[in-house]
C-alpha cells in the first residue's frame, strides 16, 4: 500500500515537473522580442533562426534586476498600483516591463551592473535606451497616451548607489524603432542575414570583447559567420619605423587595454600554474624517491624514467671559436605588460 503510494507520488511530481520544463521550453522559443532592438540586428536575426542566443548581459557587467527589486520598488511605492512583468506590443513585437504604474503613466525599468562598468560616459547602455523607447512606442499604440519612464542601475556590490535616467516618448524613436521591427521581420520571414554593421569591428563589443567582470575573452556565437576563422582575419598592418620606438608612452584605448588586461591575466594564471606543476612534479618524485619505471592506475599512468640530455658548453666553446659568425639575428617582438594599480 506504502509502495503504491509512493509510486503515486513519483508519478505526480515526475508530471509536475515535466510540465514545467515543457513551459520553459516554449517561452524559450527563439522570438523577436523588444529588448532586442538595440542589439546587433545581423545577431538577432541569426539568433531566432539557429536559437543559439548571445548573453550580453552578464558578460557586460549586467543583469536583468528586475525580480531582485521587486520588493523594494512595492515597498517605495506602497499604496499605488504597480504591475511587475507588464506585457506590451509594438508592431506585434512583445517586451516586458519591469514595474508598470498605469495610473502615472509611468514605468520603470531596473538593470544591475558590476561597479567596474560604472564610469563615466558608459551608462545609460545604448541598447538598454533603444529597449525604453520601444516600451514607450509600445505603451502609446496601446493607450495613445504618451508614458514616462526611469532606468534605473544598481551596482551589483553596493546597490545605494544607484543612477537613475528618465525619458518620454518620443514620435521620432517610435518611426524609427517602427522601420527597425519591419526590417527584422522581413530578415527573419525572407531569410536573408542583415550585413555586419559598418560600424562594428572583430574587436569590439558586441562581437569579440575583454570582460573585465568575467576575466575572459567573450566573442559573438556568430563571430566566424562574420569575420571567418582567426587565419582568414585580416593581418594587422606592419607598424612603421615612427611607431616602433619602445621608449615613448601613447594613450592606450579602451580595447587595447581590454586585451592587455586579458593577456595579464593569463601570463598570471599560467606563471601560478607552472608554480603549482613543479610542486606537484617534485612531490610525486619524493614519493616515489629512486625508483623508476611505469605506474597505472585506475585512471591516470606515470613514466618516470632518466634521460641522458647533451648540450653544448657555450662558454668553453667560445674561448676556442669566434661564436659571433654562427649567430643568425633575428628580430623578435617583445611584449610585456604590466599592472598599474
Ligand atoms: S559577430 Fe558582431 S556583427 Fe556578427 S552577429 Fe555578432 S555582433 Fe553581429
Amino acid at each position: 500500500m506504502q509502495g503504491k503510494v509512493l509510486e503515486a507520488i513519483r508519478n505526480d511530481v515526475v508530471a509536475r515537473v515535466n510540465r514545467l520544463f515543457e513551459k520553459t521550453a516554449q517561452s524559450q522559443e527563439p522570438r523577436l522580442r523588444l529588448s532586442q532592438l538595440g542589439l546587433c540586428p545581423r545577431m538577432t536575426v541569426l539568433s531566432i533562426q539557429t536559437g543559439i542566443t548571445a548573453d550580453l548581459t552578464e558578460a557586460a557587467g549586467i543583469l536583468a534586476a528586475g525580480h531582485l527589486y521587486e520588493q523594494f520598488i512595492a515597498e517605495a511605492f506602497e499604496g499605488e498600483e504597480v504591475i511587475p512583468q507588464y506585457e506590451v506590443v509594438l508592431a506585434g513585437v512583445t517586451g516586458h516591463i519591469d514595474f508598470y504604474f498605469p495610473q502615472r503613466l509611468f514605468f520603470i525599468e531596473c538593470k544591475t551592473i558590476a561597479a567596474a562598468k560604472v564610469s563615466d560616459g558608459f551608462l545609460p547602455v545604448d541598447h538598454h535606451v533603444v529597449q525604453v523607447h520601444a516600451y514607450l512606442s509600445a505603451l502609446y499604440e496601446m493607450t495613445n497616451e504618451r508614458h514616462y519612464a526611469a532606468l534605473i542601475y544598481f551596482p551589483r556590490e553596493n546597490p545605494r548607489k544607484f543612477e537613475v535616467f528618465t525619458f518620454t516618448y518620443d514620435e521620432a524613436w517610435h518611426s524609427e524603432l517602427i522601420i527597425r521591427i519591419e526590417l527584422l521581420k522581413h530578415a527573419i520571414e525572407t531569410g536573408e542575414v542583415p550585413p555586419v554593421p559598418a560600424d562594428y569591428s572583430p574587436n569590439k563589443f558586441p562581437c569579440r570583447w575583454f570582460s573585465r567582470i568575467s576575466r575572459i575573452l567573450i566573442t559573438c556565437p556568430f563571430f566566424e559567420r562574420c569575420y571567418g576563422t582567426a587565419s582568414e582575419q585580416p593581418q594587422q598592418p606592419t607598424p612603421t619605423a615612427a611607431q616602433e620606438s619602445s621608449d615613448e608612452f601613447r594613450e592606450m584605448d579602451a580595447e587595447l587595454e581590454d586585451l592587455v588586461a586579458y593577456l595579464h591575466s593569463l601570463r598570471t594564471q599560467k606563471k601560478q600554474l607552472e608554480e603549482q606543476e613543479k610542486a606537484a612534479r617534485q612531490e610525486i618524485l619524493e614519493r616515489i624517491k629512486s625508483a623508476r619505471g611505469r605506474w597505472v592506475g585506475r585512471e591516470f599512468g606515470l613514466l618516470v624514467k632518466d634521460e641522458e640530455r647533451r648540450v653544448l658548453d657555450t662558454k668553453a666553446l667560445a674561448k676556442v671559436v669566434n661564436l659571433d659568425e654562427y649567430r643568425r639575428v633575428s628580430v623578435a617582438t617583445v611584449v610585456d605588460v604590466w599592472k598599474i594599480r
